[in-house]
């Protein structure tokens, strides 16, 4: 049979799945000799029987008997003992800290007799009674449901009749009337009287603390989260310790060294006699911890020591509760403390000056999200009038200004007259895309991460805000209103931060991050900037240790130039097709419409001076370095005008239509598609269309040519797109080779490139082996081999019901984000291993967003990839994580 229960004096640091973060931490400073309450954790693992079967485990019961007989000894009393009573606290505790979702009951042992006890111990009979009411208020609201409003009601009744508005006006008679008037509750609402019996209280406790994983908050919470939903939480039964004993006790939090900068110092709280509790629902305020230092010099002192030999034995930045009970001071918490991505990074550097930790754990101590945080643009500083209103829910990062408006339609068209705006929702949903692609920013007052305005502004890029629920938003009015009796209205200027939640009234101004400006080369290491430095050194580090290299989607020199100077080792995808666009449409319209091989063919002839140019600037920029050009991809009617747009013109023109707009409507009906992105496109349109990724190759082949002939190093490398079998990929390799042959023979200068494809359909991940045999290298599409693996059109389904597979928990987050390892990633994997049996030594990279992503970076690592690419400004992320996975 398990063990279900362990003394404090047992557990361990590394036992968090069992005993929880709390649980695993009290034990831990219990062995390191710090002054922790004597108790014991009741392990998840029971929880998780209770949960399931809904009765405690067999054996729990004795169990708990043992340990508590064995922590009566330790203290010399019995739980609720009347003349002498010891009180615990139970109180929950998971893997992952869920900060106030869960319950705790506090001086469970107490009753009408044992009340008397703690009065004479404490010497002080208006603690004592204050005491008792606080658990039957806690008890009756955790553990018997009661409705913890009827409690504070009758407190406040209990001030008024007294004529004060403080509890601390309040005497041992006030709290002894109180405790009447809450059993009377109590007996009213559940049903039956408060348990007298002090092991029963705390069997209840512990069940309601287990019950209390389920709590809809901590279900909201988890989700958001992304904690799995089965974990369960331990309890933890510890002796009671009171800072609310007099002005010689005390409570406080602390860090050991500042959570937003990193800094080493005095970071923290303290308020004198008063519990834990009282600093939460900030009764009173706190002071800096600091002033402990006059306050009680002695247990100051300790308490820096203790910090010290925390960080030491932690090797990291730690939090912590501690209370002091008439000058003797308390450990009641401490765990690895929550920091700012800047603190993570200095954090990392300074433990490392240190020699607490090398630079392999120095780099684990970071993120790629974190990195990410600190590129994007931030709020300068703030500006006197610019005041903040209200804060939600920090859902995509950034920071945005602009004009509130309430519609999509007022987004759009504001947005079209070049300004600037905030697309403020009650919440979103699909029908608002347009406007969240015109906005600057994104508020919503309600919906969580999760919420539809929170995935989408993430998939986007675009800052979002959601779930101020201190807005009251009106569409119908075009206002919405925040605490304070602030009323905003459309056109009012706004500003968001969606890295903090924070929500301005007024313009704040936005400034680049330092951070990009190191990796564009405007700051260096030696600038003195600290957290520049410590980015700068973990880079450096990760670079040292990465496997892969990491290359950049890009299509033009500037952002080629841009991927190179943030660390990009070449071009993993040129998209071709981004060349056709703008005055460019016409040649492409020709070419599709050309009605014979001599017009066709100046279409063609037209195109390829233009290409040409376009692919020397980017050999230029990338001088020396692997650059992958991807033949045209998308379907024809792209480069065709709007199906309906054109039916109804020639419609309305009548006999008067123009001959042209005619021959047009026909090509546009020809080559419509009810699933273009399963139709006509990639090698498809390769193969139907003759000539034209001909074109392509000889452009490629000349800038080539000519780069090398000008003294550069061009390395091109040629991709042909969604090859789902061998033979279309021959086919198209054929001809390239032999028109590469042809430009070398007529230039007399010989430029080696590579002829390969793109993975991005399963069938071509299932024939990985035969297709190897006629490529040089792989490189996964897994954009669409996630749209054709999971069925999923990439431009629609995000929109239409990500949201709510991702309330249901379908998938934790979209697989067009982070790569599916269970499918998608099988696919990867078969394709990797019989592409190299096929072609040994094939070179394998990645294209698709995912190449961006931390954790696909991860999984591609481990399948054993030569590259990732991603765009241009995520190639720091991706070099940080390449670095971390090989660690
Ligand atoms: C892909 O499909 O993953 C890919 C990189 O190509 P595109 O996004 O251009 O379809
Ligand atoms: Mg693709």
């Amino acid at each position: 049979m398990p063990k279900f229960v362990y003394d404090f004096t047992e557990g361990n640091k590394d036992l968090k799945d069992l005993l929880g973060g709390k649980g695993a931490n009290l034990a831990e400073m219990t062995n390191l000799g710090l002054p922790v309450p004597p108790g014991f954790t009741i392990t998840a693992e029971a929880c998780r029987h209770y949960l399931e079967h809904g009765t405690l485990p067999d054996g729990l019961a004795e169990e708990v008997n043992a340990h508590l007989a064995a922590l009566e000894k330790a203290m010399g009393k019995r739980l609720g003992q009347p003349d002498d009573p010891l009180l615990v606290s139970v109180r929950s505790g998971a893997k992952f800290s869920m900060p106030g979702m869960m319950e705790t009951v506090l001086n469970v042992g107490l009753n009408d007799e044992s009340v008397h006890g703690l009065a004479r111990q404490a010497g002080d009979e208006r603690f004592a009674w204050d005491s008792y009411r606080r658990l039957i208020q806690m008890f009756g609201k955790t553990v018997l449901d009661v409705d913890g409003d009827l409690f504070e009601d009758a407190v406040e009744d209990v001030k008024r009749a007294r004529g004060t508005d403080d509890d601390v006006d309040l005497t041992a008679d006030d709290f002894k009337e109180l405790v009447d008037r809450f059993k009377t509750i109590v007996r009213e609402q559940a049903g039956r009287d408060f348990p007298t019996d002090p092991r029963e209280q705390m069997d209840l406790a512990t069940e309601a603390v287990f019950e209390s994983w389920n709590a809809p908050r901590a279900i909201l919470y988890r989700r958001q989260e992304r904690i799995p939903v089965d974990l369960g939480t331990a309890v933890n039964i510890c002796s009671m310790v009171f800072g609310n004993m007099g002005m010689d006790s005390g409570t406080g939090v602390a860090f050991t060294r500042d959570p937003a900068s990193g800094h080493q110092g005095i970071y923290g709280d303290y308020l004198q006699n008063a519990q834990g509790e009282d600093v939460v629902a900030g009764i009173r305020n706190t002071v800096p911890l600091t002033e402990l230092e006059r306050i009680d010099k002695a247990s100051y002192d300790r308490l820096l020591e203790i910090m010290e030999t925390l960080e030491n034995h932690y090797r990291d930045m730690c939090d912590i509760e501690f209370t002091i009970e008439r000058g003797k001071l308390w450990m009641l918490q401490t765990r690895v403390g929550k920091r700012t991505a800047a603190a993570a990074f200095r954090i990392a550097c300074q433990l490392l000056d240190q020699g607490l930790i090398d630079a392999d754990e120095a780099a684990r101590r970071v993120t790629g999200d974190q990195l990410a945080q600190l590129m994007f643009p931030r709020f300068a500083s703030r500006v006197d009038g610019v005041k903040k209103i209200t804060k939600g829910m920090n859902a995509s990062p950034g920071a945005a200004v602009g004009k509130a408006v309430f519609t999509s339609e007022r987004a759009v068209e504001l947005a079209e007259a070049g300004e600037d705006v905030i697309l403020v929702r009650r919440e979103t949903n699909p029908d608002d895309l347009s406007g969240m692609v015109a906005a600057k920013g994104v508020l919503t007052s309600r919906g969580g991460k999760t919420s539809h305005a929170a995935v989408v502004a993430r998939g986007m890029g675009k800052t979002c805000v959601c779930g101020a629920e201190e807005l009251d938003v009106d569409v119908k009015a075009g206002t919405f209103t925040a605490p304070g009796g602030v009323t905003v209205r459309e056109g009012d200027v706004v500003s968001i931060d969606g890295t903090s939640g924070d929500v301005y009234l007024g313009e704040v101004p936005v400034e680049d991050s330092p951070v990009v400006r190191y990796f564009e080369g405007e700051l260096s290491a030696a600038d003195g900037d600290e957290l520049v430095t410590a980015v700068d050194r973990v880079m450096a580090h990760a670079d040292a240790r990465a496997a892969m290299a990491v290359r950049a989607n890009a299509d033009n020199p500037e952002d080629a130039a841009r991927a190179r100077r943030f660390g990009a080792e070449g071009i993993g995808l040129c998209r071709t097709e981004h060349m056709f666009l703008g005055d460019r449409r016409q040649l492409v319209e020709q070419l599709i419409l050309a009605e014979g091989d001599a017009e066709r063919q100046a279409a063609l002839d037209a195109l390829e001076p233009l290409q040409k140019q376009d692919f020397e600037g980017i050999f230029a920029a990338m001088d020396g370095l692997p650059v992958t050009i991807r033949l045209i991809d998308p379907p024809l009617h792209e480069f065709l005008p709007d199906l309906t747009e054109l039916s109804v013109r020639v419609a309305l023109a009548g006999e008067g239509a123009d001959p042209k707009d005619r021959r047009l409507l026909e090509a546009v009906t020809r080559l419509h598609e009810q699933n273009p992105m399963l139709g006509l496109r990639g090698v498809r349109l390769g193969l139907v269309i003759p000539g034209l990724f001909g074109m392509q190759v000889r452009a490629i082949a000349e800038a080539a040519a000519a780069r090398k002939a000008a003294g550069g190093d061009p390395r091109p490398e040629i991709m042909i797109p969604l090859v789902g079998a061998v033979q279309e990929l021959e086919a198209v390799r054929d001809e390239a080779r032999a028109i590469l042959d042809g430009v070398k023979e007529s230039t007399g200068v010989d430029v080696p490139a590579l002829v390969g494809t793109m993975i991005e359909l399963p069938r071509a991940a299932l024939t990985a082996g035969q297709i190897a045999e006629a490529a040089e290298f792989f490189s996964f599409g897994t954009n669409d081999l996630t749209q054709t693996t999971w069925g999923f059109s990439r431009d629609d389904v995000e929109a239409a019901f990500f949201s709510r597979y991702l309330e249901l928990g379908i998938f934790g987050v979209s697989p067009f984000e982070t790569l599916d390892r269970e499918g998608v990633g099988r696919l990867v994997r078969i394709a990797a291993e019989e592409g190299r049996r096929a072609r040994p030594g094939i070179k394998l990279g990645i294209c698709g967003e995912h190449g961006g992503d931390p954790d696909s970076v991860h999984f591609c690592h481990e399948v054993g990839l030569d590259y990732v690419s991603c765009s241009p400004f995520r190639v720091p992320v991706a070099r940080l994580e390449a670095g971390r996975a090989a660690i």
